[in-house]
């Protein structure tokens, strides 16, 4: 059975109090999943040192950074690095999220990068992809996730690419209030398992865990995440409610 995932993305929110206190809560209620499922808090990077200190005796639960940049180290005022990252502790990353692509140019290319750096610094990447509503709409969205992940990933080893978490996350459906239904879900995470299986064989793609992400809440999880190839959800706005993300974390699998 493929690890089952609950991802916290607090983007730009929370104070460092606040999120301390959401840590906290989620712990007392929740101190020790299932062996088999794993929650993780991609908080800011500011954060990362306590709260990964937090979840220390918990295997269960890990931390995450939600962006690394796509250089080892040098003159890169503001940035932070896959090594700096790694050596708090920390063992997710969350690359190419689509307001990375989005605000600031991410391209596939770029995330390339960023992959590699992960794994060469022993991190987990949380590979996020996922279409515009336009290219929805258009009904090319099975060619459009498939390219993201052929030009961002399809350069690993089988041995590297068995590391790496994705996050299936439709633009449309982010922050909006608005889920892509459980069908919906379950067909894009279908094609995408098929699409690891025609590069890397149908035995590594069954080992992929494959999350998906936009508008997860606490009513909703269960039915998302009970699809056969959904393995949890990365979660924006219902991470931020301790309630909220405790009913999301049991609802996995
Ligand atoms: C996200 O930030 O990855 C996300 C899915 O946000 P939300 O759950 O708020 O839609």
């Amino acid at each position: 059975m493929r690890t089952q995932i609950a991802a916290a993305n607090w983007k730009m929110n929370l104070s460092f109090k606040e999120g301390k206190q959401l840590i906290d809560e989620i712990l007392m209620q929740e101190p020790e999943p299932a062996p088999g499922k794993k929650v993780v808090f991609a908080v800011p990077s500011l954060y990362l040192r306590t709260a990964r200190k937090k979840i220390k005796d918990k295997p269960q639960y890990d931390v995450s950074a939600q962006n690394i940049y796509h250089k080892k180290s040098g003159a890169f005022t503001g940035e932070i690095s896959a090594m700096m990252v790694a050596s708090l502790g920390v063992g997710y990353v969350v690359i190419g999220h689509s307001e990375r692509r989005e605000y600031f140019n991410e391209t596939n290319s770029i995330l390339a990068e960023k992959i590699n750096l992960a794994l060469e610094n022993n991190l987990t990447p949380i590979f996020c992809c996922g279409e515009a509503l336009q290219t929805r709409e258009a009904g090319t969205q099975n060619e459009f996730v498939a390219s993201q992940l052929s030009e961002s990933l399809f350069h690993l080893t089988t041995e590297q690419l068995l590391k790496v978490v994705i996050a299936y996350e439709p633009i449309w459906a982010i922050g909006t209030g608005k889920t892509a239904t459980s069908q919906q879900a379950q067909e894009m995470h279908k094609w995408l398992r098929d699409v690891l299986a025609k590069k890397y064989g149908q035995s590594v793609a069954d080992q992929i865990s494959i999350l998906y992400g936009g508008s997860v809440k606490g009513s909703n999880a269960q039915e998302i995440f009970s699809q056969p190839d959904v393995d949890g959800g990365l979660v924006g706005g219902a991470s931020l409610i301790a309630d909220e993300f405790l009913k999301i974390i049991r609802a996995l699998k």
